[in-house]
């Protein structure tokens, strides 16, 4: 199967990553990559950008060196309640965006607290993915959240650099096998994503692949394949919207 996209990359401005916006881009263009997505941290994340890097996306090409840009945003959800860190004005002008727990920005809760966290944010109808959910540092309820998210309507990410063997997250490999067995029954979406920080892991999804094979995921329930179900979750993406009628 063809891989379509890489949703969730860091540029510079996110203020610990290390390429521009067009090095990421040329990175993915060399890598016949169709679709990148573009997703810096939200204002909360030291040393991250302020809002108003993301209210003037305007300015990038919808492509570049023949690769659909995405521009998004990567939230954090800073409650348990699943508040994010825009406002709805910003949120409004996005592609998409990604929410997800970070230990910079919130402390880890109970389980029923983590898990309220994530379903808040999934109900939230700017959120597109729920980011790296299986960083057991949050501990969840899995089976609620995939429930949650395929009854509001969002995918849940399987996030290559959650597999690398350095990673802070802890426990990534048998949540993510448990949040995969939920998927397959409660037939609910998974999307594929790099969480790139440097040009080299753009599109870098082998690690996640390896784990899908493992336990037979079902093709048609993975986003990376399919431009009509990336499109069922991302307007921008629809034929109609990239007609010049
Ligand atoms: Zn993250
Ligand atoms: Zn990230």
């Amino acid at each position: 199967m063809k891989d379509l996209a890489d949703l969730h990359t860091h540029t510079i401005a996110s203020g610990h990553a290390y390429a521009t916006l067009c090095e990421m881009a040329h990175s993915a263009a060399q890598k016949e990559l169709p679709i990148l997505g573009i997703s810096d941290h939200a204002p909360s994340m030291p040393g991250s950008s302020q809002e108003i890097y993301f209210r003037n996306f305007q300015v990038v090409p919808d492509e570049i060196e023949g690769v659909r840009i995405l521009c998004g945003c990567e939230l954090n959800i800073l409650d348990y309640e699943g508040r994010i860190d825009l406002t709805e004005r910003t949120l409004s002008r996005l592609d998409y965006t990604i929410a997800s727990l970070h230990d910079l920005c919130t402390a880890p809760g109970s389980v029923e607290q983590n898990t309220a966290a994530y379903i808040g944010a999934s109900k939230n109808p700017h959120v597109v993915i729920i980011g790296h959910p299986d960083d057991g540092r949050f501990p969840a309820d899995y089976e609620s959240i995939v429930k949650a998210a395929k009854e509001h309507h969002t995918l849940i990410e399987l996030n290559n650099s959650s597999f690398i063997p350095n990673t802070s997250r802890v426990n990534t490999r048998e949540n993510s096998l448990t949040i995969l067995r939920y998927c397959k029954k409660y037939r609910t979406p998974v999307i594929i994503s790099s969480d790139a920080h440097f040009v080299c892991d753009v599109a870098n999804h082998r690690l996640s692949l390896e784990l899908l094979a493992s336990v037979d995921f079902p093709d048609s329930l993975v986003a990376n394949y399919s431009a009509s179900l990336l499109a069922e979750y991302i307007p921008a993406l629809r034929p109609e919207k990239n007609s010049d009628v």
